[in-house]
């Protein structure tokens, strides 16, 4: 059994079917019994103990007694009236916040979650990491953030990008336990192949997700074409160097025949320029991925800019013309808007007012 505990009790959502099982009989109780608990968790999403209405009260007790039953409590909700985009502010069980953002597409309903309370990779555009890492999430906290919305949305999810706060590869045990999790057939049962995990190139973890041979995406924030502009913007870049990545993207390739997507935030008059576009391209086709152009978006505490429109189509356009696969992310929800992390940052910021306390230093990985 792994140690899975808050406050000495073991948490129950972040179990596999086996374990919950193995704890039912280690209680006393028929092993059926886990497989009931199990679906009433992640199939029918219960709220609590409550609703399990076919388990005998002596169980539920008992279950109250000895595990610790993840939930949510939702704290603000955004809605866009541009798309119906929804901005979701949790607060988790020791008073932490994270967000999550539901966004609705032709092939479906789309969530992104967070996989730490803040991020340690320090990139320098990007507002989760101006605080530094407060903790990483439980597999229970990052599965329960898509049960909450598809309850409150009544709509299923049927894709999830985990691309929200942290670095998912920085919490590389619990990302996986939530990825087994998510994609089984006892809980909602997404396929593997709509689930996208994106990392800012955290090599040896690249490395050991291919060889975990699962069928998710793989998106790596690239983000610039050489070592010297990268380090610029993304302090990883000192640890793990360009070609590094391009090998490590290789190998998950060739473990799991999924094509990796590149990532690339232009920013304006830092790497959005032709030549940028040149070298973009050349590592592109060499490594024959999709490329995903993101227009950053700019926070207040950094001066950088969103690249003109006219400029990120000229930039789309040089890549086309050289047969890569490019797409520009849609943005969603203008209206509801700040980047991402921005909401919990708010948030964070007025908690802090209140109590006049200090916030934690970005620990650079
Ligand atoms: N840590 C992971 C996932 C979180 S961020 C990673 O680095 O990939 C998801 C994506 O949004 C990353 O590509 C990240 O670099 C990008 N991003 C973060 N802040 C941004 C901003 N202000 N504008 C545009 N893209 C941003």
């Amino acid at each position: 059994m792994p140690d899975l505990k808050a406050e000495e009790k073991t948490d129950l959502k972040s179990l596999t079917l086996p374990e919950v099982r193995e704890a039912m009989t280690r209680m006393g109780e028929k092993a059926f019994r886990g497989k009931q608990l199990y679906q009433w968790m992640h199939q029918k999403l219960a709220g609590d103990y409550e609703e399990m209405t076919n388990l005998p009260a002596s169980l539920k007790e008992k279950c109250r007694e000895k595990f610790w039953y993840c939930t949510l409590e939702t704290v603000e909700v955004q809605v866009s009236k541009i798309d119906g985009t929804r901005k979701y502010l949790f607060a988790l069980r020791d008073g932490n916040v994270v967000e999550s953002v539901w966004m609705q597409y032709k092939h479906g309903n789309s969530v992104c979650i967070s996989s730490q309370v803040g991020c340690r990779m320090g990139c320098r555009f990007c507002a989760s990491t101006l605080d530094g890492l407060e903790r990483n999430l439980t597999p229970s906290e990052m599965l329960e953030q898509i049960y909450a919305i598809q309850k409150d949305t009544g709509e299923r999810v049927s894709n999830v990008v985990v691309m929200g706060t942290g670095e998912p590869l920085d919490n590389y045990d619990n990302l996986l336990r939530f990825l087994r999790l998510l994609t089984d057939e006892n809980g909602l049962n997404l396929s593997q192949r709509n689930v996208t995990v994106s990392t800012c190139g955290l090599v040896p973890n690249m490395r050991r997700l291919a060889d975990e041979k699962l069928q998710i995406t793989l998106a790596l924030s690239l983000h610039a074409s050489n070592d010297e502009k990268r380090k610029k913007l993304m302090p990883i870049a000192n640890r793990y160097t360009i070609r590094e990545l391009m090998e490590a993207c290789e190998y998950y390739f060739s473990k799991t025949g999924r094509r990796i997507t590149f990532e690339y935030s232009l920013v304006g008059g830092v790497n959005d320029t032709d030549e940028d576009a040149a070298e973009l391209t050349k590592l592109a086709e060499k490594h024959c991925v999709h490329v995903n152009l993101i227009p950053v978006n700019p926070i207040k505490e950094r001066d950088y800019v969103q690249s003109e429109t006219k400029r990120i189509q000229a930039f789309k356009n040089k890549l086309e013309r050289n047969k890569i696969n490019v797409t520009i992310r849609r943005e969603m929800g203008r209206d509801i808007d700040g980047a991402c992390g921005q909401l919990r940052r708010k948030h964070v910021s007025e908690e802090k007012r209140k109590s006049g306390s200090a916030g934690n230093t970005v620990a650079q990985p």
